[in-house]
């Protein structure tokens, strides 16, 4: 099953690709309806699961960007924080080239007890690296980039 939907905040189009398989993670990101979850860009808003002529018309509209076409998996993965696949950094020459050409204008970070841990870097160019713990040290978990409305990712 292929649903075009779009979110009702950042207008990021979505065409997800919906398994059999992929029902009850999708179940488990909806809301009690089942009829919507919140935007795989963690932009604060929400997209529809089900065909909608009103969402169909919209996800049509030239204006609007590319559908980014992603499965139930991706979906799931990426409202827990894992990024969506254009948000997953492949190339370790484009990250570094990307941090040295930019000034990082903000960062998160969080003391606990005597632990400092860094969570994010706020490049100038809009883009947010957001690290993790990885099995070998910081991990670059995904790069997202800034809206037009100035708002960054909600994690
Ligand atoms: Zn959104």
């Amino acid at each position: 099953m292929i649903i075009r939907t779009l979110c009702n905040s950042c207008l990021q189009t979505f065409e997800l690709v919906l398994e059999a398989s992929d029902l009850s993670l999708v179940k488990q990101i909806a809301d009690e309806t089942g009829h919507t979850c919140p935007c795989p860009r963690l932009c604060g808003g929400s997209i529809l699961l089900v065909g909608d002529e009103t969402s169909k018309q919209m996800a049509t509209d030239s204006r609007l960007k590319t559908p980014l076409r992603i499965t139930g998996k991706e979906l799931y993965k990426a409202i827990h924080g894992s990024g969506l696949p254009d948000e997953i950094p492949r190339d370790a020459d484009v990250l570094e080239s990307m941090l040295k050409a930019n000034d990082v204008t903000g960062v998160s970070v969080e003391k606990v007890n005597d632990t400092i841990y860094l969570h994010e870097l706020y490049l100038s160019n809009g883009v947010t690296v957001h690290l993790a713990s990885g099995q070998r040290g910081a991990q670059v978990l995904k790069m997202t980039k800034e809206r037009d409305n100035g708002s960054r990712n909600h994690r």
